[in-house]
């Protein structure tokens, strides 16, 4: 099912894409903070709650491909649900072209939720059994009044082909389709409402190797295409290299470096970010003999139990006393690039 060449679509939710004048800046996430609460127990003591993002910012831009990468448990996962709306923000704002939409509550318009769309991890749960493809695909399509529904059919075809999947596929269930076809019909649903802001929350680690790579690809075709901004979330750095515009990376539910991809995979400032690194599979036997690697030890702490200072330095080798008691502020070092680590300096 491989996908027919495209035509290259001039306009996209009435924007004219080839206009200097679309703002750079879609998405703007302000000291963003999500908690849960937390019933007592042994081990961590009293009730309260526990931050799973604390005072995350960032921007995404038009167009722009921004991977957010940290071990599991970092709050990847619960920073993607607060910036969608999935979960409210404790606090913090998430500006939508300008526009506070933090939670997408009551006064969030349609036009609004559309504009932001999720692709989830697990294509095999994500999808409803029950319902055909076409079903799927026309619900978003009918709920945001996207087309006349005389329209509908054609509009699914023309979703299923952006995806590389052909029109027989609407009347098939999801069980009849591998797990990559699966994440290309997520993938459509999610474009069906015409989003500018793409979110995919580990949308292709569930996949094996040469499909990823197939989705990947899908991916920054219709970043291109569609001028989409995407906010791309791994625990895999080794897939971001080739894809990513910029990178955030994530420790404990707070941001402690971000720059342009190949300058932080060329020269990786803070020791968590080259531990990440270090612990990516290097495919060049040479290349991974000669490599000076600083191999991560210990598990990410519980968010109940966060350590004093810098979060990272009951783990990091380069830790100094002043790293046990003081924590690091995050400091812009070059155009794009801030670290979070006493030992970086402007
Ligand atoms: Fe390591 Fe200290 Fe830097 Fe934290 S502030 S990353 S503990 S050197």
């Amino acid at each position: 099912m491989d996908s027919p060449p495209l035509a290259i679509v001039a306009m996209w939710r009435g924007h004219d894409l080839n206009d200097a004048t679309h703002p750079p800046v879609l998405l703007a996430v302000e000291d963003l903070i999500v908690s849960y609460a937390v019933s007592a127990d042994r081990r961590f003591g009293r009730a309260g709650d526990m931050r799973a993002v604390d005072g995350v910012s960032f921007t995404l831009g038009a167009g722009e491909v921004l991977a957010l990468v940290g071990e599991s448990g970092c709050g990847k996962t619960t920073l993607a649900r607060g910036v969608a709306g999935l979960i409210r923000p404790a606090s913090g704002r998430v500006l939508l072209c300008g526009d506070d939409v933090t939670g997408f509550g009551p006064g969030t318009s349609a036009g609004q939720r559309a504009a932001l769309q999720m692709v989830f991890q697990d294509p095999f749960e994500s999808l409803n059994p029950r319902k055909t493809v076409e079903a799927t695909l026309a619900q978003p399509l009918r709920l945001n009044r996207i087309v006349a529904p005389q329209s509908r059919r054609v509009e699914v075809a023309r979703l299923l082909d952006l995806v590389g999947l052909p029109a027989a596929a609407m009347q098939r269930y999801p069980h009849e389709f591998s797990g990559g076809q699966r994440q290309r019909i997520g993938i459509a649903r999610a474009l069906a409402t015409r989003p500018e802001v793409l979110i995919a929350d580990e949308a292709v680690s569930a996949l094996d190797i040469s499909i990823r790579a197939q989705l990947l690809a899908l991916l920054r075709r219709l970043q291109r295409e569609l001028r989409l901004a995407i906010l791309f979330i791994t625990h895999d750095l080794g897939v971001v290299r080739s894809f990513a515009d910029r990178v955030i990376v994530m420790y404990l539910g707070q941001i402690v470096e971000q720059g342009p991809t190949a300058s932080l995979f060329d020269a990786p400032r803070h020791p968590y970010t080259r531990a990440l690194l270090a612990a990516t599979p290097i495919a060049d036997p040479v290349a991974a003999r000669a490599a000076k690697r600083t191999l991560l030890g210990g598990d990410v702490p519980s968010l109940r139990a966060i350590p004093s200072g810098c979060r990272f330095h009951p783990r990091c080798p380069l830790a100094i006393a002043r790293c046990g008691t003081e924590i690091p502020q995050s400091r812009s070092i070059a155009p794009a690039t801030a670290v979070a680590c006493h030992l970086v300096e402007t």
